[in-house]
């Protein structure tokens, strides 16, 4: 049983279709996806196909590079209304912060109001929340701590150091892992792979993005999230059924799904 927690099947990418695609993820041993929405629209498209595949749960969220896409007033009562549309909505996100593609402070800021105001939703609705945290480690600790959200969470693609990982666990957050864990030289995700407690690991795609070997520089598959499997497994010298396991229970407690 496999759960990729994080994947944009909407993406325009996916010449062949929503469908398709779900359709051979299905067909290749996925069992559960997660689409987190980036912005008005595709949080949408990620309900849109949540409630035709049974398999398919869904997030909705402004991502912090999206933050000029909308007013934050708006922004926020528009992901309230979009909430009551549908039963499939498991979380907020992916929301956070991006230093690497944002770098003018007044940006930054925006960045932090839309975080918090996401935060503060997901507790009014008693939902997780999806962290994108882009080379803004500290910044997005500080907030998470001054705004702790209610109903935990996952930082996802975690691209941290191993003191990093630990005080994102003390907040009771899960860890998400995808494809640069299976590249050779990315020496920071295979060193949380090797320290993490199992119980607080989740795989993802991130779909379209961030291909793993032996994939890598062609567009992603949630069925991908096979050989993050495989490399964590060898990484921890577990077989791959367990973590496929693990991750696949711990996903759906994260989001409540039975
Ligand atoms: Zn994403």
């Amino acid at each position: 049983m496999i759960f990729d927690t994080h994947c944009h099947i909407y993406d325009d990418k996916y010449e062949e279709g929503i469908d398709k695609v779900v359709e051979t993820c299905l067909m290749n041993g996925i069992s559960l996806m997660m689409i987190p929405g980036d912005n008005i629209n595709n949080s949408k498209k990620a309900i849109d196909i949540a409630s035709r595949f049974e398999e398919v749960y869904c997030a909705i969220g402004i991502h912090p590079e999206e933050v000029d896409s909308i007013d934050l007033e708006e922004g926020i009562k528009q992901l309230k209304e979009l909430y009551l549309t549908s039963n499939k909505i498991k979380a907020i996100g992916e929301i956070g912060l991006d230093r690497y593609w944002v770098k003018d402070e007044k940006t930054i800021n925006k960045q932090k109001e839309f975080f918090i105001a996401q935060i503060e939703l997901a507790n009014e609705l008693h939902l997780p929340i999806i962290v994108h945290d882009r080379e803004a480690h500290g910044l997005t600790l500080e907030i998470l701590k001054k705004h702790t959200p209610k109903y935990g969470g996952v930082l996802h693609c975690f691209s941290g150091s191993l003191e990093y990982m630990n005080e994102i666990l003390k907040m009771g957050f899960y860890i998400g892992l995808d494809g640069p864990v299976t590249w050779k030289k990315a020496e920071a995700p295979k060193l949380v792979a090797r320290n993490i407690p199992l119980e607080k690991l989740l795989v993802e795609t991130d779909s379209p993005y961030l291909t793993p070997h032996p994939y890598r520089g062609k567009i992603n598959y949630p069925y991908y999230v096979k050989y993050v499997i495989d490399e964590i497994a060898k990484i921890r010298e577990n077989n791959s059924r367990e973590i496929e396991e693990a991750t696949y229970e711990n996903g759906k407690r994260l989001f409540g799904i039975r």
